[in-house]
């Protein structure tokens, strides 16, 4: 696939506000935030879109779910809730094409998004 602007925040060639980073996985603030807290986790492999996860990569998507959770749970806001998200494609929305988890909380997010 080619180079996106996520390849270039892990690294570090252009800044972002990481909140957290382990061996697989980097979080980081949403530029153009939707939620008081909007938080892209993203896998250190670079996959386009969920369409190219492959059964090998189960264990890496099941990584960003639980650092998203962490993350919750880390600052507080598990208990009143939280949205994850990921788009994928071009009626998903997706315009970045480098999977990534969006964590959005802080406020009632409406349903069904529109
Ligand atoms: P998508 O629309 O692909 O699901 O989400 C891409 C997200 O990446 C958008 O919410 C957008 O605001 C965010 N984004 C795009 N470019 C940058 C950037 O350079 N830095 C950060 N922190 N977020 C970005």
């Amino acid at each position: 696939m080619s180079d996106t602007i996520f390849a270039k925040i892990i690294r570090r060639e252009i800044p972002a506000q990481i909140v957290f980073e382990d061996d697989h996985v980097l979080a980081f603030k949403d530029i153009h935030a939707q939620a008081p807290v909007h938080v892209l986790f993203i896998p250190k492999k670079p996959i386009a879109t969920l369409n190219d996860l492959q059964d090998g990569d189960a264990e890496l998507a099941g990584r960003l779910l639980l650092a998203a959770a962490a993350y919750a749970k880390r600052e507080g806001f598990a208990e009143n809730g939280y949205r994850v998200v990921f788009n994928c494609n071009g009626d998903g929305g997706q315009t970045v094409f480098h999977i990534h988890l969006h964590l959005l909380a802080g406020r009632a997010l409406s349903w069904p998004p529109g």
